[in-house]
């Protein structure tokens, strides 16, 4: 069969595809792989059995049911969900939203493919965008979301050495350059797949420049605050008028309920609104209805913070623990972890590429992703692309154990030759 370059786009074999392929087959057959790959949350019992209990109340109640699975939304999203999301913001961080600057998308990922395409890509007269990506790096769900090719920049970052084993990313504001051809700026924070936190003064610095230039600060929060909160540091959270924040019900314990959020000026949401209406006529209602109550009591907050992110971060400090002891003698470096489910690995001067250290711990059944996949937008060749993996420890904790051990026998393996 003969397909479109848009057909051809989505079939020819990108980063993200191969790697949710593996991810989808372990989970599926479940033949005892080592999943330290992918970026599925943790099961949480204290979370899930708050959502359990909740989609009970909707099931013994009849029109709650009926309202939760026999209507279309609208296209911009459930009503009393998006008000009581934009009463909470403003109760919680002061934000000057109302329900014109939310709309409800299928996932966080597709509101990405609307944002970006829709600031990036082609304009009247024959203008050509593009979206910058100013630290590498950056989510790989971004890349190959552009629908004009050659769609993203990124900047290489600066690297502080924390201490002998410890290192973190900042923003070179000497290699971010700000040119016409850049419609918007966009980031995560807290950033997958490093774990790090851009600091209150690199957003607002980027605030600035996005202000300066007239196009808006995409900020991924994926991970970030009022939930999940997956953040271990101080960082706060910014919305105003250039910026455009995303969030996402998956990390709170729901990806299987594909539930994303987009905060931002109105034009841009009755964008969004219209896409979701040609594109999927509504956006699912489950993650909306099983939150609602969370949303409106403000509950969400607390369990975001006072259970998910102490959970993530003891496995974080568990799996950097047991790092340092199956690593000791080499020359190994790991992001600082300010949030996330991360962490992310950087094994210096390694004579393999991260590509084939993935392919040899595939092969002994452990699944990381080769960090090469982060860069989208980095053209030039830079060692250090091909020198890191990213590891979710979400999982099992004997998995992540021994995962982490096969890890540092191949690593070591590597070294020696
Ligand atoms: N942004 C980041 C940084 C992510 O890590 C992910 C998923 O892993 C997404 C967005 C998309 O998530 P979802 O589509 O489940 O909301």
């Amino acid at each position: 069969m003969k397909l479109s370059m848009f057909g051809r786009m989505f079939s020819s074999g990108s980063g993200i595809i191969q790697l949710m392929d593996d991810l989808g087959n372990a989970l599926a057959k479940d033949e005892g792989v080592l999943m330290l790959g992918g970026g599925n949350p943790g099961y949480i019992p204290d979370v899930e059995e708050v959502f359990r209990r909740r989609m009970q109340r909707v099931l013994d109640d009849r029109a709650e049911f009926q309202r939760m699975i026999g209507n279309y939304d609208a296209p911009q999203g459930e009503s009393e969900f998006i008000d009581a999301l934009g009463a909470l913001l403003r109760r919680e961080f002061g934000w000057d939203v109302s329900s014109n600057n939310i709309a409800i998308t299928n996932g966080s990922q597709s509101a990405f493919f609307m944002l970006f395409n829709m600031f990036a890509g082609l304009f009247e007269h024959g203008q050509r965008k593009r979206i910058l990506l100013p630290l590498a790096p950056e989510y790989i769900g971004y890349a190959d979301q552009g629908l004009t090719d050659d769609f993203f920049r990124a900047s290489r970052p600066r690297i502080e050495y924390i201490d002998e084993h410890m290192f973190k990313y900042h923003v070179d504001f000497n290699a971010v350059s700000l040119t016409d051809d850049i419609g918007a700026i966009c980031v995560s924070r807290p950033t997958n797949p490093t774990g790090n936190v851009l600091t209150d003064q690199e957003v607002n610095q980027l605030g600035q420049l996005a202000a300066l230039h007239d196009i808006p600060l995409i900020i991924d929060s994926a991970y970030g605050t009022p939930f999940p909160h997956m953040i271990f540091t101080e960082a706060t959270p910014v919305w105003n008028e250039h910026t455009v924040v995303t969030m996402s019900l998956s990390k709170l314990g729901l990806p299987g309920v594909r539930t994303g959020i987009v905060i931002a000026q109105p034009d841009t949401i009755d964008a969004i609104a219209g896409m979701n209406a040609v594109l999927n006529l509504a956006s699912g209602s489950i993650g909306p209805a099983l939150t609602l109550d969370l949303v409106k009591s403000g509950d969400i907050i607390q369990l975001s913070k006072d259970v998910i992110r102490p959970h993530y971060q003891r496995k974080s400090e568990q799996a950097i623990n047991w790092l340092s002891k199956d690593l000791r003698d080499l020359d190994y470096y790991v992001h600082k972890p300010e949030g996330t489910m991360f962490l992310w690995i950087w094994f210096k001067d390694i004579p393999i590429s991260s590509q084939d250290l993935y392919q040899r711990l595939k092969e002994r059944g452990v699944l990381v992703v080769p960090g090469h996949h982060f860069f989208p937008g980095l053209g030039e060749n830079w060692q250090h692309k091909h020198e890191c993996i990213r590891v979710n420890h979400s999982q099992d904790p004997n998995a992540v154990k021994l995962g982490l051990k096969i890890i540092a026998d191949e690593v070591k393996e590597a070294y020696a030759t």
